[in-house]
């Protein structure tokens, strides 16, 4: 069985301890790997590590076009790993290998996006209202970056945050999810390739509450950027304000799909079918929470239901699978605790509702694709995040109603509206408590548009121009112009900064 290594200083090394744990694939339940449980003295050594890297040696001396020029080329080397990358990912996740391959190709647009700003972050020169002094700005590098990474997709949320943040001139240490590891470490090998310096980039693998908490409550860690659960991630807050560490959160969401009359139906089912159903529900924007116009609940529903028959359940690197196993047991366990209380609660299940086994399926952690419909906003269907393949179905009869019904969430992640109108799409565009709006599609995703949540769902940007600034900070310059200054007890003609 493969055992993999902590990265750290540039090499791949054991534990300190010599702790290890089992991963698991998802699909015949098996233990394929072994990879390390950090302890909090393996953090230390990796935060010195990149803390060094970050104030000497050749990463504090380069340039912006140098860290440009290695970011260009990891992201010229990563296509040639990303089928390894989406293997790993498969095993530990389940997520199909046709969708891990795409995202692991795609991912090298987050290298080349990044490296293209490396060197466009400017200061600026202030107009101030006197001439005796010159004020400028210089805008720089925070120093240490943890990124802690949940399992849905690990190598690709955490170059959304290793991208930007080694642009800026930051070193990082990334805590990926004790469910899925191996990805993350087998990445560093794109960045050892490339040539980044030693300690510029370290992974710790091991428990949140280990190694996680260890990570974001080091006090020379400059930034925590976290991406995950609000309970992991109001605990990862709680342990950085211990050094007043600022903190970018990406939690999860409860994301609404609002469905009008006068929507394209076919195109309509199949945003909100994709929307809550690719990746087993496993994502981050999945549309979970699904509100019909009472007018076409009918046509509606019959269209989604036709097309959700006879899925094809199996292995996740078989091609014809439609349906993969849920990525582990927390995840299978969860889900079919919400399934079970929905229906206590009175909600309708109208499509699945149980877990799947037998020919086929391996030992694997199936759960059939699930809608519930009579769901009621006050049920905890409604309100809070599954995580996993279900639906649940609400209606509405207006506009106004419909808004009030999508922003009653503590959440704000993303929300689709589908309708041909196009007053009423940018209306509700503006209306909707929420970091993405998706009008007519759904789940589309581009490193130059940021992404991020309103309310519960988190604070801080990903992607686009402005994820940068997370991992910048502002630095102003006073330069005295004057050949003579007066006499140092003069009251000065404009206030001094006390
Ligand atoms: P999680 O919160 O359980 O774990 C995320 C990471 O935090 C892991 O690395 C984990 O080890 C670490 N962690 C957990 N507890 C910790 C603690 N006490 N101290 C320090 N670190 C700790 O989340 P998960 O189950 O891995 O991921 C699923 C969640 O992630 C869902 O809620 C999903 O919506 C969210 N998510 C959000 C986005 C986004 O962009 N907003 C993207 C993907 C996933």
């Amino acid at each position: 069985m493969e055992q993999y290594q902590l990265f750290v200083n540039g090499r791949f090394v054991d534990p300190i301890e010599g702790r290890f744990f089992d991963t698991l694939n998802s699909f015949d339940g098996q233990a394929w790997a072994r990879v390390p449980l950090a302890s909090a003295e393996d953090v230390n050594r990796a935060v010195a590590a990149a803390d060094q890297a970050f104030r000497d040696g050749p990463w504090a001396r380069m340039l912006p076009q140098e860290r440009a020029r290695l970011l260009h080329r990891a992201g010229d080397i990563l296509p040639d790993h990303a089928e390894t990358l989406a293997r790993l990912e498969t095993l530990d996740t389940g997520k199909r290998f046709v969708e891990s391959l795409p995202q692991m190709k795609a991912a090298a647009a987050w290298f080349h996006y990044y490296a293209g700003l490396a060197d466009k972050v400017e200061g600026a020169l202030v107009p101030l209202d006197r001439a005796d002094i010159l004020n400028y700005t210089l805008r720089e590098p925070l120093g240490v970056v943890a990124a802690i990474t949940p399992w849905n997709s690990p190598v690709m949320v955490a170059l959304w945050k290793v991208a930007p943040a080694l642009a800026a001139g930051n070193t990082v240490v990334i805590k990926p999810s004790e469910q899925a590891s191996a990805s993350t470490l087998e990445l560093m090998k794109v960045f050892e390739a490339a040539g980044f310096p030693p300690g510029v980039i370290n992974v710790v693998t091991g428990d949140g509450a280990e190694a996680g908490q260890a990570l974001a409550s080091h006090p020379r860690v400059a930034k925590v950027t976290f991406t995950g659960s609000e309970g992991g991630g109001r605990a990862v807050q709680r342990a950085a304000a211990e050094s007043l560490t600022p903190v970018t959160m990406e939690l999860g969401g409860k994301s609404p799909q609002i469905v009008f009359s006068d929507a394209d139906l076919d195109q309509a089912t199949n945003g909100v079918i994709a929307g809550v159903f690719l990746s087993n529900g496993q994502t981050c924007v999945a549309g979970s929470r699904l509100f019909l116009h009472r007018d076409i609940v009918e046509p509606f529903m019959d269209l989604l239901l036709s097309k959700m028959t006879d899925l094809k359940m199996g292995d996740p690197f078989d091609p014809q699978t439609q349906i993969g196993p849920v990525a582990n047991r927390p995840q299978y366990e969860k889900t079919l605790g919400f399934i079970e209380r929905a229906k206590a609660a009175g909600a309708v299940c109208v499509l699945g509702g149980q877990a799947a086994s037998g020919a086929g399926l391996g030992q694997g952690l199936f759960i059939e694709p699930t809608v519930f419909t009579e769901v009621t906003p006050d049920m905890e269907l409604a309100r809070q995040e599954v995580f996993g393949p279900v639906l649940a179905v609400l209606t509405f009869d207006s506009e106004e109603a419909v808004v009030e019904l999508a922003n009653d969430s503590p959440y704000g992640l993303a929300a689709g509206v589908w309708t041909e109108d196009p007053r009423r799409m940018h209306r509700l565009a503006r209306q909707l408590e929420s970091g993405t709006v998706y009008l007519n599609t759904y789940r589309a995703v581009s490193v130059a548009s940021p992404v991020g949540g309103y309310k519960q769902s988190g604070f801080g940007r990903e992607n686009g121009v402005e994820a940068i600034n997370e991992f910048l900070q502002t630095k102003s310059v006073w330069v005295g112009l004057a050949e003579q200054t007066p006499h140092p007890l003069a009251v000065a003609a404009t206030p001094n900064n006390d």
